[in-house]
């Protein structure tokens, strides 16, 4: 069988309609090989409310969380959504240490219904999962997006599959009045701890909160329901905001017009305590001039940044694009992107040129493309292209991903078979089986040939993970050989160090080949943008840049939520020895129910902001076919409006 060179549709996104982004339509995901649930249910999320702004927390996991989930059932199914002890839970970030915790609460939506409901997680209770993050510090924490709800029959019963949370739980208005403060209120007491104005009319004057808790501990409260007041003046004091949603633990309000001697505040601080809800009230006066400050202390602190510059004076700044193989199928295809990517900003690009059954280069190894691509190389046309722009091709290999074409074709010309066996005994999905060393050899030898034969820039890595776990012959007697025990017993720890050789070797090896052939070109990977979730699949990321087998780590960091992408990216800067070896990988798109569309552009220069913040040299963004006009304006005419050669360089 000769090897077929498909068509790709898969990396090309669904043009959508606009969808209201608060509007969940009821698709399953098929989980745990279930039938992917398509009985209908509609419903649109209305608002998120906290009923307490400091809730009881001694670190022992457990709490008292009277959230409420307002929703409208626009067709009804007769189905709930709901969550339990598994990967349904809430994402709590902690502004102090930068952490993300795994909220789990056991509300109902129920769909049955039509019409507005209200959710509330069953007892008001909730509590944290240490699979998906740590358990939090006690201080400033807020909701900042859902992960998926499970779908049961609203009779009751087992859950039938899951569905994903739309966007909307990731949006700042949704997650702002989620924010609140975590403290020990055995006892506790509440009080004004500063007041700042510069005292003019007009101008601002805020306050700070805080609660000292029965450790002794002082920590902000913001969104209180509290109010200034000066005669027939009044205004209730708001949380002030980060450019990212963070809280700064002050709350402000604008001064009246007429400057009063004195301004009294009054409202209540809602708490959540051991033994119920319990209010603390406020009152005192402000007198004119105290807490006087100049405008400048005033400001929202902003952490500042320099982007590094060469002796020459130019910004280095990593600015790489992922690209689809139907971005580079034609010339005229090519010719477009690259002026798009020239346009933009960017210093590289990465294309897809290996995945599934299409390989978009010619290379003795697949015989069957040099006929495919007899009157124009798609690689050679972008590398000619790109470098005349002054932009790098980093060839980007989907390592393991291969389907079933190509396995049968595999078998044929190599005699050997590398499909992935299932627990139960039938092939698992798509991948070939990266533990059989004739597929590692061609993969690396194929990698190490375009290096060779092409004037490359770099060599990338993705799908660099064995996807599925395979029980073949094979493996089960080479892990019971390893091991001593059969491959149907291996701890968790036993996978991750069964699957961390094979894929390992491969980075190794490509690394050693490449090195050889074409010195000076860089080693790329894109990984999991968990470690532990890439760990189990074989990804090793900071062992692998210790060794000096990749250049760049490229965590596929695609969370909406600016505040996830930085947690992620610390973790990554924590592990790394060397934190100039990273490179955040951040989406142009984004999912709005089933559907796929462009980001807006103001989340992607914000999380380029965050990416920069951090002191990360450099950002990879997935993927070229999502890279709208919009997005391309604010890259060209804000973010990147100032040219940059690649850090690396
Ligand atoms: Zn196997």
């Amino acid at each position: 069988m000769l090897l077929r060179v498909v068509v790709l549709l898969a990396l090309v996104p669904v043009v959508a309609t606009a969808q209201d982004p608060a509007v969940l339509d009821v698709v399953g995901r098929g989980a745990e090989g279930r039938v992917a649930y398509d009985g209908g249910g509609r419903l649109r999320f209305e608002d998120a409310t906290l009923g307490a702004q400091v809730v009881h927390y001694d670190g022992d996991g457990e709490l008292l969380l009277p959230l409420a989930i307002a929703y409208e059932v626009l067709e009804p199914a007769p189905i709930v959504l709901t969550s339990s002890m598994g990967t349904e839970y809430w994402y709590l970030y902690h502004f102090d240490d930068a952490t993300l915790s795994a909220l789990y609460t056991r509300e109902s939506l129920d769909l049955s219904d039509p019409g507005m409901h209200i959710a509330m997680p069953q007892d008001l209770r909730a509590w944290f999962g240490v699979n998906y993050g740590p358990l939090p510090a006690r201080g400033l924490v807020g909701i900042r997006g859902r992960s998926y709800f499970l779908i049961s029959p609203a009779e009751g019963g087992p859950w039938i599959d899951i569905t994903d949370a739309p966007s909307w739980f990731d949006r700042g208005e949704v997650g702002r009045p989620l924010t609140f403060t975590l403290a020990d209120l055995s006892s506790y007491t509440v009080q004004v701890a500063e007041v700042q104005s510069t005292w003019e009319a007009g101008g601002p004057l805020r306050m700070e909160v805080t609660v000292t808790d029965a450790q002794g501990d002082s920590f902000p409260v913001v969104n209180a329901p509290l109010q200034l007041s000066a005669g027939e003046w009044e205004l209730p004091l708001k949380t002030e905001w980060s450019p990212l949603n963070e809280p700064t633990g002050w709350m402000q309000a604008t001064l009246p017009d007429e400057l009063p001697d004195e301004i009294k505040l009054s409202g209540a601080v809602m708490l959540m305590t051991l033994r119920g809800p319990e209010q603390c009230r406020m009152t005192g006066t402000i007198a004119r001039g105290e807490g006087l400050v100049g405008s400048a202390e005033m400001q929202v602190a902003r952490r500042g940044y320099e982007l590094p510059r060469n002796a020459d004076g130019a910004i280095r700044e990593t600015r790489w694009i992922w690209a689809a193989p139907t971005d580079m199928d034609s010339a005229e295809k090519i010719d477009r992107m690259v002026e798009r990517c020239r346009e933009a900003g960017f210093n590289a690009i990465v294309p897809d040129i290996f995945l599934r059954n299409t390989f978009m280069a010619k290379s003795p190894l697949i015989p069957a493309t040099a006929g495919t691509w007899a009157e124009f190389d798609p690689l050679g046309y972008l590398i000619e292209r790109a470098h005349a722009a002054g932009i790098e091709v980093h060839p980007w290999f989907c390592v393991t991903y291969r389907d079933q074409a190509f396995r049968a074709w595999f078998e044929q010309t190599y005699g050997r078979n590398v499909d992935v066996i299932g627990a139960d005994g039938t092939p698992a999905g798509e991948p070939a089986d990266a533990h059989r060393e004739e597929y590692r050899d061609f993969v690396v030898e194929l990698m190490v040939g375009v290096a060779r034969d092409y004037d490359v820039d770099g060599i990338h890595h993705d799908y660099i993970r064995v996807m599925e776990d395979c029980y073949c012959a094979d493996c089960r007697a080479e892990f019971q050989a390893q091991f001593g025990v059969p491959l149907t017993e291996a701890t968790p720890e036993q996978w991750t160090a069964w699957h961390r050789q094979p894929i390992g070797e491969i980075v190794r090896r490509t690394a050693e080949g490449v090195r050889e052939v074409k010195p000076g070109a860089i080693l790329s990977a894109a990984v999991f943008a968990s470690l532990p979730g890439g760990a189990r699949q074989g990804q090793d990321p900071a062992e692998w840049a210790r060794r000096g087998w990749v250049d760049l780590v490229i965590p596929m960091d695609y969370a909406m939520q600016s505040l996830r992408v930085r947690a992620n990216e610390r973790q990554f800067l924590d592990a790394l020895d060397d934190d100039d070896t990273l490179v955040t990988g951040l989406s142009l798109y984004q999912r709005t129910g089933t559907e796929v569309n462009s980001r807006p552009p103001e989340l992607l220069r914000e999380q380029i902001e965050v990416v920069r913040s951090l002191g990360i040299h450099g950002y990879c963004l997935f993927a070229y076919p999502h890279l709208s006009d919009e997005q391309l304006a604010v890259l060209r005419d804000e973010v990147n409006a100032e040219p940059a050669v690649p850090f690396y360089r």
